[in-house]
């Protein structure tokens, strides 16, 4: 397994044969094997996980599939294209919340299963399962608290991040990308630490921290048991690979 930060929650996977590219907005992607097939997903449409531009790399790799959310809109991408002679329509898979979706690969004998969470913000978070193993994107899925916010608010959205992660219990995930907001102050690490607590998942790479990976430092002082799962992400264009 490989895996390349793009920046903020994108991030580039390389697993069995296969490419995974998750929320892309800004940044280098690295070149891939025109062979493999390359899935990319959206989780929702905002600004800092959506680029439009994803659709550009239709015209450079042939064996390419987008997992879109529903709230993305891509119609209007597919007749622009079409207008290029780039046909994307067999190639945009448009999923909504709470679903499990089967995709088949290019040369693979198994097909990709996608399952989809609800969000706590917008969109979905994605889990899937291809080769054998579980993999795990949040997207905005995260426990939302704010010091600002009333406490009817606060509440509802633990109930709503808790009926999430129940999804998601005592489950072997292979490597997750998992937001750490520096932005929650006091309240930043509660989404992270129940996602821990929950699943039993070998690789968590924090995401979604404007920059500031501190927080995984500070993070990491205040709970050094997570030292071998939580990966240090840095900057774009770091590479980390695993047997
Ligand atoms: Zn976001």
């Amino acid at each position: 397994m490989k895996v390349t930060y793009i920046g903020h929650s994108g991030f580039l996977l390389e697993a069995s044969n296969a490419y995974f590219l998750f929320d892309y907005y800004e940044g280098d992607i690295p070149e891939m094997n025109r062979e493999y097939p390359l899935v990319v997903f959206v989780s929702h449409k905002h600004a800092d996980h959506y680029n439009p531009a994803i659709f550009e790399l239709a015209k450079k790799y042939p064996y390419i599939y987008f997992v879109v959310s529903k709230d993305v809109p891509v119609k209007w991408k597919i007749q622009e294209y079409l207008a290029q002679d780039v046909a994307l329509e067999n190639k945009v898979l448009v999923v909504r919340k709470n679903t499990e979706t089967e995709l088949m690969l290019h040369g693979q004998a198994k097909p990709l299963k996608i399952i989809t969470l609800k969000s706590t913000d917008e969109g979905v978070a994605y889990l899937l399962e291809y080769g054998g193993k579980k993999y795990y994107h949040a997207g905005d899925l995260n426990l939302w608290i704010w010091a600002g916010e009333t406490k009817q608010y606060n509440d509802n959205m633990s109930i709503k991040y808790f009926r999430e992660l129940e999804k998601l219990k005592g489950m072997e995930i292979e490597a997750a990308f998992v937001p750490l907001d520096p932005r929650q102050e006091q309240d930043a690490f509660a989404g992270m630490e129940s996602f821990l607590e929950y699943t039993k998942t070998k690789k968590v790479f924090p995401m979604h921290f404007w920059g500031k990976s501190v927080i995984i430092e500070a993070f990491l002082r205040k709970h050094p048991e997570y030292e071998e799962q939580i990966v240090k992400v840095e900057k774009s264009g770091q590479m980390f690979e695993y047997l």
